[in-house]
């Protein structure tokens, strides 16, 4: 069997499309413009990239963007101000502060300190809480890009046994919470492995569904697989670059040899990575849509 593959850019582009409409909507029908603000410290130029794309799709979709440059020696203090100017300004709906944050910076304390409902990266206690429980609130973006991507691509996670290899706070426990849910797009039995897992290949090979979110090159291999099984693979591994100097990226699954076996597969790059922006943007219309009272 060659796997169908899950296009990432494909299904990104039609969620692009829908909050597009959205944040239209907002504005023509309802006199708001959602805001997005978005807080970087110091000059890592992952991070440079990653919020420039981030204020590069706002102005693409409409959302009014606010980008904050602070340099590296800013003060804790003088950051967690910065965060509750934000939370008071009524033209921004959502707050973005890029992580990692120089080491001197409490991380925790400043993502505490975002206003829950502006936190569309998802990652404040609140939205934790609520994740966990079922309740209505902000999704963290790159598991719900995965969620999303299932449902689109036509995978059923209802009854599937789902293993998801990697346990971060940003990926492997939230997308483990989210596929748990008695609900739509969810209702899966999951099981979670980390670097502690006793022979990982023994609940790979169970997987219908298997998310890898390892962050170490082609580590699953086809012998770790079941046939027919559906992979969603997040791992974005830096391997080298282009002669031109463009990085070259692998995923955490050996793609070659697990598409024989697969049934659908997402590809690195073109698979996870353009859903999370795009999901992103999709909270911001939502933190703004709900500051209105729109519900
Ligand atoms: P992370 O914080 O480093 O977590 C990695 C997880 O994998 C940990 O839970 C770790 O276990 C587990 N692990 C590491 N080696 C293992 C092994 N040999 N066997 C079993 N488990 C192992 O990484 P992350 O932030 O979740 O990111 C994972 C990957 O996804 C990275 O490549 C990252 O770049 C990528 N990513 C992509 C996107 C996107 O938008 N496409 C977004 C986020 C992350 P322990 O907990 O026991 O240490």
């Amino acid at each position: 069997m060659t796997a169908r593959i899950i296009s990432g850019t494909e299904i990104a582009r039609q969620i692009t499309e829908e909050v597009r409409q959205e944040v239209e909507d907002l504005k023509t029908r309802h006199g708001v413009t959602p805001g997005l603000a978005t807080v970087l410290v110091g000059a890592d130029p992952a991070s440079q990239v990653y919020v420039g794309s981030k204020v590069k799709m706002c102005q693409n979709l409409g959302i009014y963007s606010e980008r904050i440059d602070l340099p590296a020696d800013t003060t804790e203090e003088k950051l967690l101000e910065c965060v509750r100017e934000l939370n008071r300004n009524p033209k921004i709906h959502g707050i973005l502060v890029q992580v990692p944050l120089p080491k001197h910076i409490d991380e925790g304390k400043v993502l505490f300190a975002i206003d829950p409902a502006k936190d569309v990266d998802g990652f404040h206690p609140v939205s934790v809480g609520r994740m966990v429980i079922g309740e209505p609130g902000f999704l963290p973006c790159t598991p719900h890009g995965i969620q999303v991507m299932l449902e689109r691509s036509g995978v059923k996670t209802d009854g599937a046994e789902v293993v998801v290899v990697g346990r971060s706070n940003i990926v492997g426990k939230p997308i483990a919470n989210i596929l748990l849910q008695k609900a739509r797009g969810a209702n899966a039995t999951v099981t979670v492995c980390h670097s502690a897992t006793r022979d990982m290949a023994s609940h790979t090979r169970r997987a219908d569904i298997l998310i890898a979110a390892i962050g170490k090159p082609r580590y699953i291999t086809a012998d770790m697989v079941k046939e027919g099984v559906v992979v969603i693979d997040v791992g974005t591994n830096d391997i080298g670059r282009t002669a031109k100097g463009k990085r070259i990226l692998a995923g955490d699954v050996d793609f070659e040899s697990v598409k024989e076996k697969a049934s659908a597969i997402t590809p690195v790059p073109g698979g996870v990575g353009p859903m999370t922006i795009v999901m992103l943007m999709s909270n911001t219309a939502k933190a703004a849509r709900m500051a209105a009272g729109l519900g």
